[in-house]
């Protein structure tokens, strides 16, 4: 069998939360003996999601996100879950400078950021039930 790690980590969707998802993330993967760019591209990628989740996906209201991140051999799996509003069309939104935020506040470029930080993403939703991101990075030794 292959080894294999994991943490789950739920909270609610308060956006005091985000800095602990990404640090605890961050921790968790330490073992795989990252970079520094790598760590910051997995916390860059993790805040993306989460905060997905706090502004869209919990819109107007407060819910749980539920984070599972499983390391197996030099792979971080990292998947990002809420059972908020849902998305419509999952390509059209995972279209970089797309975005349904009315105040233009946001850019619409946090899953461009998330597949150009990862390895992988996928994203699967369903509208009034929920979105989960699902996230790979390999870590491969140094040395
Ligand atoms: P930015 O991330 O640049 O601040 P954004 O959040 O609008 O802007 P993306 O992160 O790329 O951009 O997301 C694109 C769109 O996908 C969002 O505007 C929203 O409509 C939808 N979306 C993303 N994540 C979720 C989610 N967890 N629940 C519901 N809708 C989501
Ligand atoms: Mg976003």
């Amino acid at each position: 069998m292959k080894s294999q790690n994991f943490i789950k980590l739920n909270f609610p969707s308060k956006s005091v939360n985000e800095a602990f998802a990404r640090s605890a993330i961050s921790a968790f993967c330490a073992q795989l003996d990252p970079t520094v760019e790598q760590i910051n591209d997995i916390k860059t990628a993790v805040s993306e999601a989460v905060t997905n989740c706090i502004v869209h996906g919990y819109r107007d209201t407060f819910g749980i996100i539920y984070i599972t991140a499983t390391i197996t051999e030099s792979t971080l799996t990292i998947k990002i879950a809420d059972k908020g509003a849902g998305i419509e069309d999952v390509s059209k939104a995972m279209q970089p400078l797309f975005t349904t935020d009315p105040n233009g506040e946001r850019a619409g470029i946090g899953f461009a950021v998330m597949q150009a930080f990862m390895d992988s993403l996928k994203v699967k939703s369903t509208v009034g039930k929920g979105t989960r991101v699902v996230m790979t990075k390999k870590i491969l030794p140094r040395g």
